[in-house]
């Protein structure tokens, strides 16, 4: 049965190109932003758009992984990671009331919580998302620094996570976004 690509997609409004997964080449893609998964297409011919565009230049990052990276990757199990669940809690600014407000989704703010994987920081939310719906993920948190993607290997596809920024938890920042800057 084919994986389940619509969590991995935005659900921002402004990124309504990201909103469903797109096929470039012989690849099916579904991103948010801050996790990208890339699969082979064929099972997905509902997705095939075969677009190359501004916001699938994020393609790029598998490109811009170190080179050889998958020949010192250190592999860790997601199931064998305690992961703390996901918690709500009723928004502050709209008291949980009627719809439109833009601080929260339907008056509910998810708190996230940081796990450290390696020596990387990534969001509860994000590592919850891969364990529910990628079979055996693994992820190589020693590749790339703490303010770079990194990957991650499932039954039939790859993918990238952007960790934490390290002061997260002074300031509550959430995940970085992708950048494409190569180095
Ligand atoms: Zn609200």
């Amino acid at each position: 049965m084919p994986i389940n690509l619509i969590p991995f997609c935005s659900t921002d409004e402004t990124w309504y190109q990201l909103r469903v997964p797109f096929t470039v080449r012989e690849h099916v893609y579904a991103t948010d932003g801050r996790i990208i998964v890339r699969l082979p297409k064929t099972a997905y011919p509902e997705y095939d758009s075969n677009r190359w565009d501004k916001s699938a230049s994020a393609l790029a990052l598998f490109d811009n992984l170190p080179k050889d990276w998958q020949k010192t990757a250190e592999w860790t199990r997601l199931v064998s990671v305690q992961i703390p669940p996901r918690h709500f809690r009723v928004c502050n600014d709209c008291g949980g009331g009627p719809p439109g407000c833009e601080e929260c989704d339907n008056g509910r703010v998810q708190d996230f919580e940081y796990v450290k994987v390696g020596k990387k920081l990534f969001n509860n939310h994000y590592l919850l998302l891969m364990v529910e719906h990628l079979p055996n993920v693994h992820i190589a948190a020693n590749v790339g620094t703490e303010h770079e993607q990194t990957p991650f290997e499932f039954d039939g596809g790859l993918g990238l996570l952007m960790p934490v920024r390290p002061e997260a938890q002074r300031y509550g920042y959430s995940t970085q976004e992708i950048t494409t800057e190569s180095k």
